[in-house]
């Protein structure tokens, strides 16, 4: 049985970038239903016991969308603090970001690029492979990169090309949710727009646990 996560803030506690509104359809209807649809799904199924990201590794179809957006919302949800202690990236993480990219300002760039050229509906992930080593990918409408397997272009839904240099398994770390529903009541078409505010209610205290597997 999976459950529906709790809201570590208010409704109202992420405006101005993102309204209450928004918080309410997205976290109480959206995913609400994905919740609802995975539990029918896997009664009485080989995945009926399994946590979260097992069921997303192992399954396809329905199952792999339902349980991929639980996944992916679970994670996204819980990236943000209305009031960050640290609203930029820290520790072991700010130095590896450094070292990949050269500054913060070029990363955030190519994030934001990835996020505003993802045709349709899905997700930008950073991820971190077993060496602390960095990636940025564009994936599908469910896609996570825990189904990424090392050196290999997988079959699996969500994951279709070899990343370049990838030696690990990916852990997810930081998300842009690229789906309408997630700012097209506050911001309509301007997808950049509202991409660029979510960099104000990243939390990097919980994104640098997360690349320190804590
Ligand atoms: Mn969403």
């Amino acid at each position: 049985m999976i459950t529906l996560i709790d809201l570590p803030y208010e409704l109202n506690a992420l405006e101005p970038v993102i309204s209450a509104q928004t918080l309410s359809f997205h976290h109480g209807k959206h995913l609400q239903t994905y919740v609802d649809n995975l539990n029918k799904l896997i009664a009485g199924t080989e995945f009926e016991n399994m946590q979260l990201e097992e069921i997303v590794k192992k399954s396809t179809g329905a199952i792999f969308n339902n349980a991929g957006q639980i996944l992916n919302h679970n994670l996204y949800f819980t990236q943000f603090n209305p009031h960050p202690s640290c609203p930029t990236p820290i520790g072991h993480l700010k130095a590896q970001i450094e070292k990949q990219w050269g500054t913060l300002d070029a990363f955030k760039a190519d994030f934001d690029a990835k996020g505003v050229s993802l045709f349709g509906s899905g997700w930008v992930w950073l991820s971190a492979d077993e060496q602390g080593k960095l990636f940025i990918t564009q994936e599908g409408p469910a896609g996570n990169p825990i189904t990424r397997i090392p050196g290999s272009s997988s079959v699996i839904p969500g994951s279709t090309h070899v990343i370049p240099g990838q030696t690990g398994h990916l852990r997810p770390l930081l998300t842009f949710d690229v789906w309408e529903h997630a700012y097209y009541l506050d911001y309509q078409n301007r997808r950049a727009a509202h991409l660029n505010a979510l960099w104000q209610i990243f939390d990097w205290t919980i994104i640098e646990k997360r690349y320190l597997n804590k």
